[in-house]
This record gives structure tokens, C-alpha cells and sequence, in this order.
């Protein structure tokens, strides 16, 4: 099945073909056939972007934020008109179930549209008493700002970053993530068609030595980037030669903990919605699921009940509860990692295995994963993997659990299970995560700022602090009386 779209970057509100850039192929995970093949942008490309956008930054700036939230608002319905349609694309490209993508890719990026469309016109500046005379601030958008997105997410992070930069009147090129490479082009469509001025959310393709240029681009003037830490390092090393605003929404190791008077039921779902939705390619999961030790085999034996009933399949069919890995070098890495914990001496608990489906002969997946007899010291408690692989520690005491929850150089997200709401509330006061939940996991609602404390990341995404991010503010005093002068 081929899903070309018309060219390979959205430019001034047309698509924009340029075969001089290097090839970048889509495949879909699920049968490892191209779908797509765009150019990643050369520099004269993007030159014509950053003009474009100049054009669309200088006109978009005058609009009033009730104007902006109009169009945001418009592009939000279409969006949830043509679900579907951006669902089952998001599917071929991710190889994230379409149960999923129907309720959290494209919905999630409506959301963040419609959002950002009913705070825009709330965003003023305050009157600042000074006796005689006054003060005022205002907010004004910072100019074109970069937006680099992950493959795990690919339209929800466009939307997360497009709605807040356009709804403070800054206008944003987005380079989607090179395995990933289609679904922001739609969002671009959309937001043409609900009546966005050319110029003001442009979509070009990059690999990476493309978007290390794109980010050091004078005209740039913030880089939001979702991405790896390494990426974050690098990127905040180039974006600080010209001092330009940054964003970055990093990676994670985040804990998860379970008291003795947790509801059980309630903290496997969690535990399972935290490692192995989107086959566990999600930035904020519990990778790290701290057990008391004395329900650790309750939640054992019902954790691996319930693990063993997802099914695993082709992720077109809406049965469908997990999909393959998205790429070849995802596969390979979390592949690694489930032999890397065996050797470190953890209990393969679960799964590990690479299942054979027969729908998807050369589709990438792998089966859920429960290790246990996981230490803190082992690398598959404190590295990344980004894949289906649960570890579960057990502890004893609160403030143990507190200490080694935070024994990593992350932060971007932690969970506490217990009927105790003192002790919850105790417990995450003291946890240095950016995202915590008491009783829940990962869910994202709008309304609520996301992000990371230490190397998980800096800013925030979502909520009114969004909003925050892509303006700055400006401080202007009014003279009432006479200008007084020493000599
Ligand atoms: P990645 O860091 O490899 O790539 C992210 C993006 O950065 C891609 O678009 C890539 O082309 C670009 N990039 C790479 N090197 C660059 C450079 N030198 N200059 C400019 N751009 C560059 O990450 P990934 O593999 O696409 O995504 C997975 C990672 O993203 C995980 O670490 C995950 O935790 C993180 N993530 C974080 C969040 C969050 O909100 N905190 C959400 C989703 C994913």
C-alpha cells in the first residue's frame, strides 16, 4: 500500500517536492514495505521555508488571539472529522495498533488545537500600579520557532507544539522525526484548510545532519524539540551560539510505586498501561515498577494473568491490542536489552520472545516483557529502552522507596499507588519528577503541564505554562507626570 503524499514538505501552503535532499524511506513496521519515500530538506531548501515563514510570522503577529483561537478551533473539528483517515496513516507509519491511534493520536492533537484555541484570548498582560504613573505587560510571540518531533507520537507532537505557538501568534516550521514522516503534512493541510495564513506552519523533512543545521538557522528563533537526551544535549549546545529559547521534552526512567495498600487491580492496569501501550514507546512509562514486598506475588500472579491475554496483531485490525516496534533499530535495541537483563542476572519473568503473526510475516514485534530480581544498579533499571520491558523491583520502607525512585539522572515522570492519600501526596512530594500521578498512570490530559525535571528535559508542554513558552513578555512604563533630570 502506498501512501505517498503529493511532495515531501508543505511549504507557504503547498506541498513542495525537492529530490536533490537525501531519500528518506517510511516503511510500515507491521510488514517492512515502503510506503513513502521523501527528500530530506537541503539548506536551500529550508531557506525558502524560513522566507515563507518570515511572511507568515509578519502577518499572523497582528492577528488578535480571538482570531487565532478561530482558526485553531476550526482546525481541531476537521481534525475530528477525518479521525479515521489520519488514524489508519498514523497506524502504517508507527505500527501502533489502530485501537490506539484512534483514541490518542490524532484525538490527543484535536484536543491540544481546541485547547489552545479556548485559553489563546486569556494569555493578557497585567496593569502594574506605580502611584502617579504605571507600568504594563504585554506578551508578545517570540518569531519562528522550530519544532523537531519523535516517531512515538508523530501528529500528537506537532499539535502539542503547533496549537501553542500559533495560539501565542508565533509562526513554527516542524520537522517531523525521519521515521515518522507523514501524518504532519495532514496537520498542515488542516490547518491551511480551516484558514491559516501561508507561511505560518511550514513541514520540512529532515534526517539529522539536516535538522543540526535547521536548528543553528539565524532566523530561528526557539528550537521545541521531543527527542532522546542525547539529542537534547546536542541540540541545547548548538541552539546556545545565538542564545535562542529552547523546549526540550526528553526521555525517561520513571518509577512507579506500589504500596501494601494499594488497590492491586487498579496498579497492574497502570503498570501495564505504563510498559506496554504503543509496545512501550512512550517517553513518560513506569519502566521501573517498585512492589512492596509483601503483595509482590499478588501482583504477579495478576499481572502476568493479564499480560498474557494481549493480543498481538496486525495493527489495521481494531482487535488489535499491540503492535511491532516502529523500526528495525528499535527492534534490535530493546532485543538487546532483554538479553543484556539476563545477563545482568534478572528472572526473564515473562515474555522476551519475538512472536511469529501470521498476518505480519517481517513485522517487528516483540512480547510484552516482565523482568524481575531487577537491581538498581542493573542497566536495564537505569537506561532507557523504550520498548515492551517492564522491570519490578521490590522495597520495604517509604523512605527507601523515595530514594531509589530517585537515583537516576531522569525525571520525567513518576506514579504512587496507595490507599493513603497523606502518604501518596507524601510520597510524590519528595519524588524529583516533572509528571507524577497518585493512582493513576501516564494519562495526559491537556489542562496539565507535561515535562521533566533533571536530564528528562527543560519547559513545559500542555496547560497554560505552554503558553509561557512560546511568548515573552514585555515591560513598558507610562510617564504621567513631568521628566525629572539632576542638572
Ligand atoms: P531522537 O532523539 O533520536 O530524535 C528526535 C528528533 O531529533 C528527530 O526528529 C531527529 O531527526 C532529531 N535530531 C536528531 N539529532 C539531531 C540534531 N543533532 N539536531 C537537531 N535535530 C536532531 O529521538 P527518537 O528516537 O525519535 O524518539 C525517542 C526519544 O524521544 C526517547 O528518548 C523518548 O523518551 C523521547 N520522547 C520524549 C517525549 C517527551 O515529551 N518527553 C515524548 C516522546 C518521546
Amino acid at each position: 500500500m502506498s501512501v505517498q503524499p503529493a511532495g515531501s514538505h508543505f511549504i507557504h501552503g503547498a506541498y513542495v517536492e525537492d529530490a536533490a535532499g537525501a531519500a528518506i524511506l517510511s516503511l510500515n513496521p507491521a510488514t517492512q514495505q515502503e510506503i513513502a519515500r521523501v527528500h530530506s530538506a537541503t539548506p536551500e531548501l529550508f531557506e525558502k521555508a524560513v522566507e515563507s515563514a518570515r511572511k507568515g510570522f509578519a502577518q499572523w503577529k497582528k492577528t488578535s488571539p480571538s482570531e487565532r483561537a478561530e482558526v485553531l478551533r476550526k482546525a481541531a473539528q476537521i481534525m475530528r472529522e477525518r479521525n479515521h483517515e489520519l488514524s489508519v496513516l498514523e497506524t502504517l507509519d508507527t505500527g501502533k495498533p489502530l485501537q490506539e491511534t484512534l483514541v490518542a493520536d490524532a484525538a490527543s492533537g484535536a484536543e491540544a488545537l481546541a485547547y489552545f484555541a479556548s485559553i489563546a484570548a486569556t494569555a493578557n498582560g497585567e496593569h502594574i500600579n506605580l502611584g502617579a504613573s504605571f507600568a504594563m505587560t504585554k506578551r508578545e510571540p517570540l518569531g519562528i520557532c522550530l519544532g523537531i518531533g519523535a516517531w512515538n507520537y508523530p501528529i500528537q507532537i506537532a499539535c502539542w507544539k503547533a496549537a501553542p505557538a500559533l495560539a501565542a501568534g508565533n509562526a513554527m516550521i516542524f520537522k517531523p522525526s525521519e521515521v515518522t514522516v507523514l501524518t504532519a503534512l495532514k496537520l498542515a493541510e488542516i490547518l491551511k484548510e480551516a484558514g491559516l495564513p501561508d507561511g505560518v506552519f511550514n513541514v520540512v523533512q529532515g534526517d539529522r545532519d539536516a535538522a543540526a543545521r535547521m536548528v543553528t538557522h539565524p532566523a530561528i528563533d526557539k528550537v521545541s524539540l521531543t527527542g532522546s537526551v542525547p539529542t537534547g544535549r546536542v541540540i541545547a549546545q548548538n541552539a546556545s551560539a545565538s542564545l535562542k529559547h529552547m523546549s526540550l521534552e526528553l526521555g525517561g526512567k520513571s518509577p512507579i510505586v506500589i504500596f501494601e495498600d494499594a488497590e492491586i487491580d487498579n496498579a497492574v492496569a497502570a503498570a501495564m498501561n505504563g510498559n506496554f501501550y504503543s509496545s512501550g514507546q512512550i517517553c513518560s512509562n513506569g519502566t521501573r515498577v517498585f512492589v512492596h514486598s509483601s503483595i509482590l506475588d499478588r501482583f504477579l500472579d495478576r499481572l502476568v494473568a493479564r499480560t498474557k491475554g494481549i493480543k498481538m496483531g496486525d495493527p489495521l485490525d481494531e482487535a488489535t491490542q499491540m503492535g511491532p516496534l516502529v523500526s528495525r533499530m528499535q527492534y534490535d535495541k530493546t532485543l538487546d536489552y532483554i538479553r543484556i537483563g539476563q545477563e545482568e542476572g534478572a528472572t526473564l519473568y515473562y515474555g522476551g520472545n519475538t512472536p511469529e503473526v501470521a498476518e505480519c510475516p517481517n513485522g517487528l514485534f516483540v512480547e510484552p516483557t516482565i523482568f524481575t530480581d531487577v537491581k538498581d544498579t542493573m542497566r536495564i533499571a537505569r537506561e532507557e529502552i523504550f520498548g515492551p520491558v517492564m522491570s519490578v523491583l521490590s522495597f520495604d520502607g517509604e523512605d527507601e522507596v523515595i530514594a531509589r525512585a530517585n537515583d537516576t539522572e531522569f525525571g520525567l515522570a513518576a506514579g504512587v499507588f496507595t490507599s493513603d492519600l497523606k502518604r501518596a501526596y507524601r510520597v510524590i512530594d519528595q519524588i524529583q519528577a516533572g509528571t507524577c500521578w497518585i493512582n493513576n498512570y501516564n494519562l495526559t490530559p491537556l489542562e496539565m503541564p507535561f515535562g521533566g525535571f533533571k536530564q528528562s528535559g527543560i519547559g513545559r508542554e500542555n496547560g497554560h505554562w505552554a503558553l509561557d513558552q512560546y511568548s515573552q513578555v514585555k515591560s513598558i512604563y507610562v510617564e504621567m507626570g513631568d521628566v525629572e533630570a539632576g542638572w
